[in-house]
């Protein structure tokens, strides 16, 4: 049997960069958890991940953060010449990098094709003209689609970023944007639901009562709506939530900030799952009813914290025995 290659990702922040927006929601400088950025501390940081990686795996490096096409050119050129050293000696793959919509014309993706990078990761966040609008994106949805599918026939693979819960943003118009990021032939995704940090033109709106932000059972089931489209659409959802290795600070929030917003979803998903299949059981109240699930699933079955265990039993009167196989 082949055996798989493990993946890793040795993260470089690059905060805020060479951005010229300030969205709404955005303190990046609080998202990177650097109030600064030094860039000759760039190999060192990759030298510490790279002797904790086991050799024969998949490496990239990934340069997050800010709008990594967007900073300064030379520093962004600079920045790639590190990571081709890496690549060209053996001890990494390829690079992987997020950025703005705006920010990826036909000369910026000429430059990226040179310098080993395979993956593209664009920062959508919505494609409605209103949320954009209001959320200060500095850019139309026509911007986002089209630098979407540029990235895509220029070869590279698209991840495509969302969020969920942003100001005037409804299900429906989320929905359409996961819709549209798997048009668009995104091969991959990030789910982030809004939160609010402090110093942001959304922590003011909050403020002033013109926001208010989603409930935590209001966010999962906005967020699973949009998982499930692309989960429909076979593109992979490689996270869900801000969580502290994204450098993320939960006393830097003033609204539902939950590590564990990627397992609440999941576990939901998969409640629905189990109440379909329990619809077609035929059982009595009083009954213990066993449902079995591939061995892997039972922790997402059960769900987190127990709470699908418990909402199953609660509503059908029964107890709830679940298997791996
Ligand atoms: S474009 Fe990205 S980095 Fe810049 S302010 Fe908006 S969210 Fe923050």
């Amino acid at each position: 049997m082949e055996k798989s290659v493990r993946h890793y990702s040795i993260p470089v922040f690059v905060p805020h960069e060479g951005c010229p927006n300030t969205c709404l929601f955005c303190n990046q400088r609080k998202i990177s958890g650097k109030a600064r950025f030094d860039p000759d501390s760039v190999r060192e940081e990759i030298d510490t991940c790279l002797s904790t990686i086991p050799s024969g795996s998949d490496v990239q490096i990934a340069f997050f953060g800010g709008s990594f096409t967007a900073i300064e050119r030379e520093l962004m050129l600079y920045l790639l010449g590190i990571s081709d050293g890496y690549v060209e000696r053996g001890l990494v793959d390829s690079v992987r990098l997020s950025t703005r919509p705006d920010a990826v014309g036909e000369e910026i993706l000429d430059i990226l094709s040179c310098h080993h990078v395979k993956d593209v990761e664009l920062g959508i966040q919505s494609t409605d003209d209103t949320v954009l609008l209001k959320n200060a994106r500095g850019h139309n949805a026509e911007t986002a689609i089209s630098a979407m599918k540029r990235v895509v026939d220029h070869g590279f693979r698209l991840t495509g970023q969302m969020m969920t819960g942003m100001y005037s943003a409804s299900a429906e118009s989320e929905i359409q944007t996961a819709r549209t990021i798997v048009e668009c032939g995104a091969v991959s995704t990030r789910i982030y639901p809004t939160v609010v940090f402090r110093d942001t033109g959304l922590e003011a709106l909050c403020e002033s009562g013109e926001f208010k932000p989603l409930s935590l059972e209001e966010s999962v089931e906005r967020t699973l709506a949009v998982y499930r489209v692309f989960k429909e659409a076979g593109v992979k959802v490689l996270r869900i939530g801000l969580c502290s290795t994204d450098g993320v600070r939960g006393e830097d929030s003033v609204s539902v900030y939950d590590e564990a917003m990627g397992e609440r979803v999941l576990s939901r998903d998969k409640r629905d799952e189990l109440e379909k299949r329990l619809s077609e059981i035929p059982f009595e109240k009083g009954d213990t009813v066993l449902i079995s699930v591939p061995s892997r699933e039972i922790s997402v079955s059960v769900g987190f914290q127990r709470e699908n265990k418990l909402y199953l039993e609660n509503k059908y009167g029964i107890r709830l025995k679940i298997k791996g196989v």
